[in-house]
């Protein structure tokens, strides 16, 4: 299946969505924005809750604008799953199944065997949304949508699901669209990220495309780039973009760059954290042609994040503060202290410049 959506306007007063160009193929789009950016604006026109001021939905060349809801093949599930409350979940996952088989089938791949004779109110939060989630996919839906339907659980649960629903939507071979406001959620589930500002589509992009080569400062803070600083092009050449931030300059690869980027340019450095290597100040680091990007500084400050350990090293004195995401391993051998002195390495390729001038 190929949904296609083109011009997709809809205004709400000061509201304005679109125009909107967009289309998903049979993968996991992960749809993130901040919270009023449009997502669930964007679902809702899918599915036919809502009817767009101007443009087309088509699903594989089918016209969606116009169809009613109950024709149109699409299925959604919400941040609470509606569930029938005086059926079981077994009942509410029938009411839409063709056979019992389905039913079954469902209920070994999202592990509801043991709750199918319960009410929803019984039912924890995972439980009930998993009951959803079959519920909505026994009707065989030709798209699947889904509004943040893990936001309102206990950060484990969520985790935990999140897992599994990768590979059960890829199995389902049709476009999912899976709304967030969550940058983790969002890369854990999505094949390709469609970055939402203020009603229109800023950025879609395979998750590594989206965190190392923000189009823009928003997508860059959004998806929690913290390296974001404001320089002036000092050269371009065949072998890279030289970039001065104060007195340190970046080195970046040339290819990627946009072409309007030039000797004499204000632009916006950018550099994911985890893109950072960080070494014992004593060791010898080479800035040379083809090396990475290497400055010393000054441990700041170093949070512990459970799963790694965001630290921030001052440069030149604190004219520049550089944070590094690095893992325990890292971290241990670093011995990292705050006043610790410590070489940070960037890689050339790792090194992304934002056509936009300013910090943060
Ligand atoms: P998100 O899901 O990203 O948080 P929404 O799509 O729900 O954002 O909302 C985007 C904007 O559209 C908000 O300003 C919201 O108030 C407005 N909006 C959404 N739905 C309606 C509606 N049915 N009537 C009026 N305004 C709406
Ligand atoms: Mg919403």
């Amino acid at each position: 299946m190929t949904l296609e959506l083109a011009r997709l306007t809809k205004a709400y007063g000061e509201f304005t969505f679109g125009p909107v160009e967009l289309t998903v193929e049979d993968e996991v789009l992960a749809v993130l924005g901040p919270s009023g950016s449009g997502k669930t604006t964007l679902l809702s026109l899918v599915a036919g809750i809502a009817e767009p001021d101007s443009g087309s939905i088509l699903l594989d060349e089918r016209e969606l604008v116009g169809l009613p809801l109950e024709d149109r093949r699409v299925g959604m599930v919400f941040q609470e799953g509606a569930l029938f409350p005086h059926m079981t979940a077994r009942e509410n996952v029938e009411y839409a199944a063709a056979s019992d088989e389905r039913v079954a089938e469902l209920a070994s791949v999202l592990e509801l065997d043991g709750v199918l004779d319960r009410r929803p109110a019984t039912l924890s939060g995972g439980e009930r949304q998993r009951v959803a989630l079959a519920r909505t996919l026994a009707a065989d839906p030709d798209v699947l949508l889904l509004d943040e339907p893990l936001s309102s659980l206990d950060a484990p649960i969520r985790k935990r699901l999140r897992d599994e629903l990768h590979g059960l939507f890829t199995s389902l071979d049709i476009p999912v669209l899976y709304v967030t406001h969550d940058q983790r959620t969002a890369t854990a589930l999505g094949d390709r990220i469609a970055i939402v500002r203020d009603g229109d589509v800023e950025q879609v992009g395979s998750p590594s495309a989206v965190l190392d080569r923000p189009a823009s400062r928003f997508v860059a803070r959004f998806t929690g780039t913290e390296n974001l600083f404001e320089g002036t092009v000092t050269e371009r050449n065949g072998d890279g973009v030289w970039v001065a931030v104060g007195d340190v300059e970046f080195r970046t690869a040339v290819s990627g760059v946009p072409e309007s980027i030039i000797q004499g340019s204000n632009v916006t450095v950018c550099i994911h954290p985890s893109r950072v290597e960080l070494e014992p100040a004593d060791t010898s680091v080479d800035g040379g042609a083809g090396q990475a990007n290497a400055v010393t500084g000054t441990v700041a400050h170093w949070l512990n994040e459970g799963n790694e350990y965001r630290i921030d090293v001052d440069i030149e004195g604190g004219a520049l503060t550089l944070t590094a995401n690095v893992r325990r391993p890292t971290f241990e051998r670093l011995a990292v202290e705050v006043g610790s002195e410590v070489s940070a390495l960037v890689p050339p390729e790792s090194v992304h410049l934002i056509p936009e001038p300013g910090s943060r």
